[in-house]
Formats: structure tokens, sequence, C-alpha cells
């Protein structure tokens, strides 16, 4: 299964990808994570990266798709996988396509997790990672006893410097001006599901599991 999931920041495609990965073992092909490794291991992608995501801004097509066609080269992405970040525009959707068909492939279920805007501003704002093992908190719905330390691995919590609010408004408009179109690429190919995402994870998982297995 070849699955693209779409849906503004915030939305929980990283949680249902994990989810998702448990349940099916096909790899999660995260654009941002492979983005903000590359930035902390300072790499030159990162350092020209690391501009355009801390503004909330998206890196340059050229870049990510070159990231994206190797990873999708790689011989775990031959039987499947999730695409969680990417397209996140019509150059993108489009390189992808074309990407996949010259080896007779294509994209099987693109899933959009709709939010409201509200709560997405809330869930990133309150959103808080592990510097040492990468677990994802929110402060709202499983506060850690402590919000600086992680209940897992006693690690320094911090917050990813695109979740400050003003950062997070911008992100969500670059969304509606360059991914939003996107829905209506995939319903005009007939793949796509559109999933209230604004359920507890397993409900929102359960729709998905849904499309996934028909
Ligand atoms: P995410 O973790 O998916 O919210 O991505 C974090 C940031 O990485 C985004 O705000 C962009 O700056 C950058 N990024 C991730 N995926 C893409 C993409 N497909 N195209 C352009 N920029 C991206």
């Amino acid at each position: 299964m070849n699955i693209v999931l779409l849906g503004a920041p915030g939305v929980g495609k990283g949680t249902q990808a994990e989810k998702m990965i448990e349940a099916w073992g096909l790899p999660h092909i995260s654009t941002g994570d492979i983005l903000r490794k590359a930035v902390a291991d300072g790499t030159p992608l990162g350092t020209q990266a690391k501009t355009y995501m801390d503004a909330g801004e998206l890196v340059p097509d050229v870049v990510v798709i070159g990231l994206v066609k190797s990873r999708l080269e790689k011989p775990d992405a031959t039987k499947g996988f999730i695409l969680d970040g990417f397209p996140r525009t019509d150059g993108q959707a489009e390189a992808l396509d074309r990407e996949l068909a010259s080896v007779d492939r294509s994209i099987d279920a693109a899933i959009s997790i709709d939010v409201d805007r509200d709560i997405i501003v809330r869930r990133l704002t309150s959103r808080r990672t592990c510097r040492s093992c990468d677990k994802i908190y929110s402060l709202i719905a499983d506060s850690p006893a402590d919000p600086a330390v992680c209940d897992a691995c006693g690690g320094e919590l911090y917050q990813r410097d695109d979740d400050a609010e003003a950062t997070v408004r911008n992100r969500l408009s670059v969304y509606d001006r360059s991914t939003a179109p996107l829905v209506d690429y995939y319903r005009s190919k007939g793949i796509l599901h559109v999933v209230d995402g604004n359920r507890p994870v397993d409900e929102v998982f359960a729709d998905v599991r849904r499309i996934v297995e028909g």
C-alpha cells in the first residue's frame, strides 16, 4: 500500500503514522523528520533548510523532491510506504506521481485528516519533544509529571522553534495557500479519503484502518 497522509500541521499525521507502522509495518517517510535530522546533524542540507523551517515556510521543491526520491529507492519502501508531510505543493505531487509511474507504481490512498483551527493552534503550541528519546508530549492531553522532563527517559523536553504561536499561524497560512489544493488533486484521482481528526487518536485510527484494510 502506498499512502499519502494529508492535513495541516498539527492534525496528528505523525501520531497516526506511528499507529500505521505498528499495524502494517510500512516505512514512515516524514520529510519534516528528515529535514530536522539534517539540521541537528549540521549537514549542508540542514543549513539550507533551517532558515525556511524556522520561519514556517516551505523548503524549496527541488530539495525535498530529491530527498523523497532517494528515500523511495531504498529497499524497504518497495513494499509500500506512508508519506507524511509530502507532497506539500502541486510540483511535489506531480514529481511523486512521475517517480512512481516510472517504476509502475502509484499512490493507492490519500488520507486527509481534518481538525478545527483553534484545536490545531492549541495542540501545536502545547507540543513538547524529548531531546534524548524524541518522545512527543502534549501539555494538554498527556502532560508529563514535570513539563520540562521526559517521563520515559528523564531527558529534557523542548518546544520546536516552529511551534511558537506566530510561526504556527504562518505554517497554517502556507498550508492553506500551497498544500490544501492537493486535497482536490487526489479527489480528482478518486483516491481521497477524509477523516475527522477532532476525535481521540484511537477513533481516528479506526477510520484509517477501515480505509487501508478496505
Ligand atoms: P513538519 O514536521 O511536516 O510540520 O515539517 C516541518 C517543516 O519542514 C515545514 O514547516 C517546512 O519548513 C519543512 N518541510 C517538511 N516537509 C516539507 C515539504 N514536503 N516541502 C517543503 N518543506 C517541507
